[in-house]
């Protein structure tokens, strides 16, 4: 075979590889967005590949044909969240970790940083105390993390077989696929930044096992200082 031969040959295969990619990156973008505004579920292995071999690659896709870039975030989690549910739901809270990001803390948070995160001292000043109280009544083990480095070492030097976590969409869809061989349920943010931030968290709560009726019980009563919704309470 001569050297041009090759490099048409090389060509070709290069070209219907970069169709074949750019095929599945549109279908997993279809079925991401079927998933998102149908709830329909199809094909999870398939999304689950493209997200984690083409992350970077779906991402300026997404860009490129117009679509928000965080949708890549968003079908990550919610494929996750579903293709988990049904082992998750067989996993004991004592076997399970609740991960909150420290920045749904209050602003005037008086709480200390130590070597597993925040030690939250449930001022009631923010959600995080109300989560936190009721996951251990429960069984989880709570920690309240200011960023990834800390979950590596939570991962290290504790034994779980579930995660449920909350951060915002791209750090919860890293973490879950970092996480693949534990059943993780996400919670993305509903307002994301470094501080004052917000959850739903009667979603946390149901992850958590908690029915609705008893969620809204948890609510703060009136002696808070903010409006509860402004904190992302129920
Ligand atoms: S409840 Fe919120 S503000 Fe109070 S100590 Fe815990 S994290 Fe800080």
């Amino acid at each position: 075979m001569t050297i041009s031969a090759f490099y048409q040959i090389f060509g070709q295969v290069v070209l219907v590889a970069g169709i074949l990619l750019l095929i599945l990156l549109s279908v997993t973008l279809i079925l991401g967005r079927m998933l998102i505004e149908k709830d329909r579920l199809v094909f999870p292995k398939l999304l689950l590949f493209t997200m984690d071999v083409f992350y970077g690659l779906f991402k300026k896709f997404a860009e490129n044909v117009g679509v928000d870039a965080k949708i890549v975030d968003n079908i990550g989690v919610e494929v996750r969240n579903k293709v988990n549910e049904k082992d998750f739901n067989k996993i004991k809270p004592k076997d399970t970790i609740l991960v909150l990001p420290h920045c749904l803390r209050n602003t005037e948070c008086e709480a200390k940083l130590d070597t597993s995160g925040l030690v939250c001292e449930n001022c009631n000043r923010c959600v995080i105390g109300v989560l936190k109280n009721k996951g251990e009544e429960m069984g989880y083990k709570v920690f309240i993390i200011p960023g990834s480095t800390f979950l590596t070492k939570i991962v290290e030097q504790n034994s779980f077989k579930a995660v449920i976590g909350v951060a915002c969409f791209q750090d919860l869809n890293l973490a879950m696929m970092k996480l693949s061989n534990f059943s993780c349920q996400g919670v993305p943010l509903l307002r994301d930044g470094c501080v004052n931030t917000k959850v739903d968290s009667r979603a946390v709560l149901e992850k958590m096992g908690v029915r609705l009726k008893e969620a809204k019980k948890l609510a703060p009563k009136s002696s808070c200082s903010q409006d509860p919704d402004k904190r992302g309470y129920f």
